[in-house]
């Protein structure tokens, strides 16, 4: 039987504290959304999710590019813009913009130093901030750093890991026999973030105990790429004013529902344009 702070992830759950453009809003009302790419051969994970970001909802989504990586980021986007961005001193240029209020970081990044420093810089400029991927491994000898930088951020944190990124950061926890829900509750207590923790049955946990188990999804999103489309959606809902625990829950029943709607045979690149469909559910 489930605790009472256990819900299923369904609208009921997150739409009134959902955000949904406004008559009248304008695109800054909704938020601009910011992709960190990485360098020139894994730049399509990056693309993926500033593309979802733009679906889901956010006015406006930036991908910022090192240099290596700018021409063919630019050669396959249109709406979403892009940015040249280096090292920490150009990120914190970024930064000093207010107006870019929710990141994606870590599809496609690379693991290492550079994500660590970046994770820094966002948290500690008090940004929304959804870390997936790379950026989770890249903290996976030292998850206590990343966990304390959550803690002093003024703004919501999504961790998005998959079953293997969830034990290099939590790797007692993935030894122990209690089921998927107490161990991502336990995750999201100890990191101080909202922790979606992924698979066939999506946890949701907040810091504060509220846990939802997710339904929608079909095992077609067992696909390259799948993941880095959810990054961009959540990000969509931060970027919107959602709060954490609700902007997580939205993204993922999102996402299931777009492969819902796709149906069999279903890529990564299918996801962003089902979710007109599934969002007209919502409103
Ligand atoms: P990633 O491993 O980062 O690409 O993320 C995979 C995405 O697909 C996550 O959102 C998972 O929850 C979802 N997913 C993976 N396998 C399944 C499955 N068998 N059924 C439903 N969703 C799945
Ligand atoms: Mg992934």
């Amino acid at each position: 039987s489930l605790d009472p702070a256990t819900f299923a992830n369904e609208p009921a759950l997150f739409l009134a504290a959902l955000r949904l453009p406004t008559l009248a809003g304008h695109k800054y009302d909704r938020g601009h959304a910011v992709v960190l790419s990485g360098s020139a051969s894994k730049t399509g994970a990056a693309r993926l999710s500033a593309g979802a970001a733009l679906r889901a909802g956010a006015g406006l989504v930036t991908v910022l590019s090192p240099a290596s990586a700018v021409l063919v980021n630019a050669a396959h986007l249109t709406a979403v813009m892009l940015r040249r961005c280096d090292d920490e001193a150009e990120l914190d240029a970024v930064l000093a913009d207010e107006r870019l209020n929710a990141f994606v970081l870590g599809p496609g990044f690379g693991v290492g130093e550079r994500a660590r420093h970046y994770a820094g810089r966002l948290l500690a400029a008090d940004r929304h901030v959804v870390l997936d991927a790379d950026a989770l491994t890249s903290f996976a000898d030292i998850p206590d750093d990343l966990f304390s930088m959550i803690r002093g951020s003024k703004g919501s944190a999504v961790l998005t890991p998959h079953a293997g990124e969830f034990k290099r950061l939590f790797p007692d926890l993935a030894e122990t026999s209690d089921g998927k829900l107490s161990r991502a509750r336990e995750a999201a207590a100890r990191s101080g973030a909202v922790v979606i923790l992924k698979g066939a049955d999506t946890v949701i946990a907040a810091p504060d105990g509220r846990a939802a188990i997710n339904a929608t999804g079909t095992p077609w999103l067992a696909t390259a790429g799948s993941g880095d489309v959810l990054s961009g959606i959540v990000c969509a809902q931060l970027a919107q004013g959602t709060p954490g625990f609700e902007a997580a829950c939205a993204g993922v029943w999102m996402h299931g529902k777009a492969a819902e709607a796709f149906g069999p045979g279903l890529i990564a690149e299918d996801l962003a344009p089902m979710l007109p469909k599934v969002l007209a559910e919502l409103t």
